[in-house]
């Protein structure tokens, strides 16, 4: 991996007034997002270009022996034959520095305020407004001392990024050798903070401030095994089907079924120290409702702000297409940035479907052989390199005495047309993502949210050493049971349909009762109510663990000889639908209680045998 990254040419400060003029050439050609430019020679696949008299930036897609084809990242409306394209000669890159956290940026990480764009003041085509403050000083604090021998990815010393967030800043990848010189200070991004001496005797000036090539994975020193859920506090999820930390998970549905609500609760309460959002194509009132948000929501472990720990990327529906890929690619780079420090990352992108149509658009004006559905044939390839960026790492440096592990985790929203997960990029999402949550319509029709079918979802990731010994030793059992109750319902409700509800004995009538308790007190989940919308396993667990107790006590009633109607018209069954909107705070205990209130209403209906006194309606014996 250092071989790749040695290779690769030093990238270019294009942001600082005109870059390094490369080679220059001429438009010949405009097509919408694609452009045609002639003398360009020496420049490489995927090289930035400023295009036109306006610089708009664009990177190379397509060499032939003549034309050169750039995708243009920003609106192509008056550009005209015969203007200047000017090639950097250099990959697109992203900065990365302290200060990337709170920040708004659009898909080439210009800072963006969405609110003001939606007004109509939109950002200056070709502008070159850096994505990092050049002026905050930040205090540096060391970690090594003057005369230490330092690899690639050691930590070098900290800065606090936020109140929560220590940012380690590492010794560049490709670097190593004595520090020549290092102190505490209050910097800028841009002013040194130590200096390496490598075995040739050249001097490395480190500062805060790096840039990477956004196409490039950052290199590690090994993949570690993906055995720790990305707790999410959304129940569906913890429960049933857990994405890993360092795994990727996909949410294909519909308009409407819920992908956008589950990707921002994911945002909001997910167990990740760092979140990356990529709006990608989706309405950019979208957007504005997170920065609106965000700002006043709490970090439920911390009691800090929310947006100290999260960035978000905004490639909104009337941002030109071609951009959604560079949004992407932006995000994934900043989110190895931090995975590098040791941090445990979340990545969300919604709609990655509309990355697909992007690809699909350049795709037919570059008039290649379409593939699938139109899209192209590489398609395929694109979506695993994406999905392969996540991981659980050992870190360069991160090995040996100061040994640390970071994560990146990816989510990402699939919108298939017409809810049909046939389509291409649903498949070849699902072959690369280890977790598969398949929103329901008819879920959603019917309020039941999230929408999230347990039938049809999946996890490949084995998690259940972690839950047995962070949640309890019979978690596993208590999951596999649950579902089995779905299952079930799902089977009973088939023949209900085909010969009516009469044929049904109690136990399979418990089976509905009690598989109804799992979906409707247990698995709904409102995100837009103040307690339950977070609902971490330390109250999930109690709360499965009563239903289940219910259903054990409910068939030795049966067994005992009592009829169903009498076990449901017991007042707990009102207090388990209630459960859900306990306080995080009170919820154990209360829990606890519930448990013992279970079995004591139990033994007290026990008590009456059955048939005993003038039996009240519905309480005598089965037949
Ligand atoms: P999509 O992004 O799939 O088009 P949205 O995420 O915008 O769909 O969800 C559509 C609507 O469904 C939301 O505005 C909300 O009313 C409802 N909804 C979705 N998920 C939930 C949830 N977990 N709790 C409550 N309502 C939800
Ligand atoms: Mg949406």
């Amino acid at each position: 991996m250092i071989d790749t990254l040695q290779k690769a040419r030093p990238a270019v400060d294009r942001r600082k007034d005109g870059g390094r003029p490369g080679s220059r050439g001429r438009i010949v050609r405009v097509a919408g997002p694609v452009v045609a430019a002639v003398g360009l020679a020496g420049s490489r696949l995927y090289d930035v270009v400023r295009v036109g008299e306006a610089g708009l930036v664009g990177e190379i897609i397509r060499l032939s022996h003549a034309v050169t084809t750039i995708q243009v990242y920003e609106e192509t409306t008056g550009l005209q034959v015969g203007e200047p394209v000017v090639s950097e000669e250099a990959p697109l890159v992203v900065e990365l520095a302290p200060g990337l956290l709170g920040r708004v940026y659009d898909g080439l990480q210009r800072p963006l305020n969405l609110l003001a764009q939606q007004s109509g003041a939109f950002l200056q085509r070709g502008g070159h407004s850096p994505a990092i403050d050049r002026e905050r000083r930040w205090p540096f604090t060391p970690a090594v001392s003057t005369g230490d021998e330092v690899r690639a990815g050691a930590v070098l010393g900290y800065v606090p990024e936020s109140e929560t967030l220590a940012h380690q800043v590492l010794v560049p990848p490709g670097v190593s050798g004595r520090v020549a010189a290092i102190a505490a200070a209050e910097v800028t991004v841009d002013e040194v903070v130590a200096e390496i001496e490598g075995a040739d005797g050249a001097l490395h000036k480190v500062t805060l401030r790096r840039e990477w090539p956004v196409r490039q994975p950052r290199p590690v020193a090994e993949k570690a095994p993906p055995t720790q859920p990305l707790l999410t506090g959304q129940r569906t999820i913890d429960t049933f089907f857990p994405v890993a930390r360092g795994g990727a998970a996909i949410i294909p549905g519909g308009f409407g079924t819920g992908k956008t609500v589950i990707q921002q609760s994911l945002a909001r309460w997910a167990n990740a120290d760092v979140v990356v959002y990529i709006g990608c194509g989706e309405r950019g009132n979208e957007m504005a409702d997170v920065l609106a948000e965000f700002p006043h929501l709490e970090d439920p472990r911390y009691g800090r702000p929310l947006m100290e720990r999260t960035m978000l990327i905004a490639n909104t529906s009337n941002m030109p297409v071609a951009a959604r890929e560079a949004s992407v690619y932006t995000g994934i780079t900043i989110a190895e940035f931090y995975r590098d420090m040791g941090h445990d990352v979340l990545l969300l992108a919604d709609s990655t479907s509309r990355w697909g149509e992007a690809l699909r658009e350049i795709s037919g004006r570059l008039e290649e052989m379409p593939g699938e559905e139109g899209y192209p044939a590489y398609l395929a390839s694109r979506l695993s390199e994406f999905y392969e960026r996540a991981g659980r790492v050992v870190p360069l440096g991160g090995a040996g005495d100061d040994a640390r592990t970071g994560s990146v985790t990816i989510v990402g929203a699939v919108s298939p047309p017409g809810a049909d997960f046939s389509e291409p990029v649903t498949q070849n999402s699902m072959r690369v993502a280890g977790t598969f949550w398949a929103l329901d319509y008819d879920l959603s029709r019917r309020r039941h949210f999230p929408a999230i079918n347990w039938l049809q979802s999946y996890t490949l990731y084995k998690l259940q050493p972690w839950y047995r010994e962070h949640v309890a030793p019979e978690w596993p059992q208590m999951v596999e049971r649950a579902m089995a109750l779905l299952q079930e319902e799902e089977e009973l409700l088939e023949i209900v349909q085909l010969v009516g509800p009469d044929t049904l004995g109690d136990e399979q009538k418990a089976v509905l009762a009690v598989a109804r308790m799992v979906r409707e007190d247990f698995l709904q989940q409102n995100a837009y109510h103040p307690v339950d919308r977070f609902c971490p396993l330390e109250k999930a667990h109690p709360m499965l663990r009563a239903i289940l107790l219910f259903y054990e006590k409910t068939q030795a009633a049966l067994a005992a000889g009592f009829a169903l109607e009498a076990v449901l018209a017991q007042p707990i069954t009102r207090t388990i639908a209630r459960m859900k909107e306990w306080p995080i705070e009170e919820a154990p205990a209360r829990l606890d209680a519930l448990r013992d209130e279970i079995d004591n209403s139990f033994a007290a209906l026990l008590e009456e045998a059955p048939g005993a006194e003038a039996p009240p309606a519905g309480r005598e014996k089965r037949p």
